[in-house]
């Protein structure tokens, strides 16, 4: 019989949660679950800190809810404040934990994390979960993919792939174990106070305003925020309203949950096809599997290429990557001088949420007409993004530089022909005061 510590990483959530259904397997006598919060020390090497307000208090709300599920299976959460690597070493001798079980990330940081309690001794398992669909089952290796997306899709609804269903959350947990040491205990209640000083905003103008109870960052929010989407049938619009500006409604806001885990894709897929199953499917409905797909691909990309999507090239051949710090520091701030973009960025830094057209926009603005480091501009989404998504950031970025796989080689748009499409009688310009 077994001590295993269960780290919760970007799986903040009970359902459909393999990894912790498999350190429960049994054998497992106790279960210590812990979470390692985001370090809010640490800076990134363009001069800001890496984890923003909006994020961490995002974090924060699925880590006090998470926490708040476990106290009611008697299996209370660990909060810690430092570091996993050298935290969970550190704990796993205080409790005579034999193995350590997580989820499985595969971006270079991550990993490397995993490798450090590897070498420290500690028996580490990792199962990859976080893709709608299994990368085993593929029509082909994962080192294979196919260098286009639409190649990649048309394949897998050729093979009719789809993912497994949903496993429910766990009913009952194994007990903690003796001895976890007295510094290491933390109130659920007071999960929050780790994060002080960072309460959610309240902006009205917000597309995400998640100070408001309904759009708190726990798993039961997250289901709530999904059965209430569905409720209005709002799937079917989805392909029409997908380029909004404006408001809540315009596309489904999963992402900030998917982030953290506190949402699982094959739970939004699920009860996406009961939706379709009763209402009829449409483009709409269709267009959403379409990008939950683009999420998978970003990911599978990382288990393909690994740190080659770091390099200043990416996948590209080498060349020059220009970077203009003051040109960057008027783009992060808001004043470029171009409304749209100036629009976005200030919406991104008041509320740590930018619709993708706009994601879209301002990112090729900094690397195509300012002529920056697109890993600078990856790094302040990083900072800001409630969503933040190492995957799904990584890629696009590659993308909009023509770094990753786009055969077009980048893509650039004219953010004065974006303004007249998407925002043709300047009520989004005028919102963020640039118009
Ligand atoms: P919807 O439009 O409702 O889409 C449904 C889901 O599909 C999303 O929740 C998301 O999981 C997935 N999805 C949609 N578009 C994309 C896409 N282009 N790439 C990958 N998945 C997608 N998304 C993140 O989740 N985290 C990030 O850090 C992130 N960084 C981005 C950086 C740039 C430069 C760009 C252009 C896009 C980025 N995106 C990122 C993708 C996209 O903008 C967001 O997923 C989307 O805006 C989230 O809002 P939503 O949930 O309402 O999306």
């Amino acid at each position: 019989m077994s001590t295993v510590l269960f780290w919760f990483r970007n799986d903040l959530r009970l359902h459909d949660q393999p990894a912790l259904l498999a350190a429960c397997a049994p054998g497992t006598r106790h279960l210590l679950p812990v979470v390692c919060l985001p370090d809010e020390h640490q800076v990134t090497p363009w001069g800001f800190a890496r984890n923003g307000a909006h994020r961490r208090s995002w974090w924060a709300s699925a880590c006090q809810a998470l926490a708040q599920a476990l106290f009611e299976l008697r299996c209370p959460l660990l909060v810690c404040t430092a570091p996993a690597r050298t935290t969970l070493p550190a704990l796993a001798r205080a409790v005579g934990a034999d193995r350590v079980v997580c989820e499985d990330i595969a971006a270079p940081e991550e990993q490397a994390e995993v490798e450090s309690l590897r070498a420290s001794g500690l028996n580490v398992r990792t199962l990859w979960q976080s893709s709608l669909l299994d990368p085993e089952t593929l029509p082909w290796p994962v080192r294979q993919l196919p260098r286009v997306f639409t190649q990649f899709r048309r394949a897998v609804e050729h093979a009719g792939l789809c993912p497994a269903a949903p496993l429910p959350a766990p009913g009952a947990l194994p007990p903690w174990p003796q001895g976890v040491p007295a510094r290491y205990l933390l109130d659920p209640a007071n999960v929050l106070a780790a994060f002080a000083g960072h309460a959610p905003t309240a902006d009205a103008r917000s597309a995400f305003p998640y100070g408001a109870p309904p759009l708190h960052g726990g798993e039961t929010a997250a289901l709530c925020h999904l059965e209430h989407y569905l409720a209005r049938g709002l799937p079917t619009q989805y392909k029409r309203t997908r380029n909004g500006l404006i408001g809540l409604d315009y596309s489904s806001k999963w992402s900030p949950w998917l982030a953290t885990g506190a949402l699982s894709p094959r739970t939004a897929l699920a009860q996406l096809r009961a939706f379709e199953a009763e209402h009829g499917a449409s483009d709409g409905s269709y267009w959403l599997w379409f990008e939950l797909l683009w999420r998978d691909y970003f990911r599978f990309l990382h288990l393909q290429h690994g740190d080659a999507l770091y390099r200043a090239r990416g996948l590209g051949p080498e060349r020059d990557t220009p970077h203009d710090p003051a040109a960057f520091t008027a783009w992060r701030t808001g004043r470029t001088g171009q409304p749209l973009v100036d629009a976005a960025l200030r919406e991104l830094a008041a509320t740590g949420y930018l619709s993708n057209r706009l994601r879209q926009v301002a990112a090729s603005y900094l690397v195509h007409d300012l002529a920056c480091d697109w890993r600078a501009g990856a790094a302040w989404f990083e900072h800001h993004l409630l969503d933040y998504d190492v995957y799904s950031n990584q890629g696009n970025w590659l993308y909009i530089a023509g770094r990753g796989t786009d055969p077009r080689g980048g893509r650039r748009f004219d953010p004065a022909r974006q303004a007249a499409t998407y925002d043709p009688g300047g009520a989004y310009r005028r919102l963020w005061g640039t118009a």
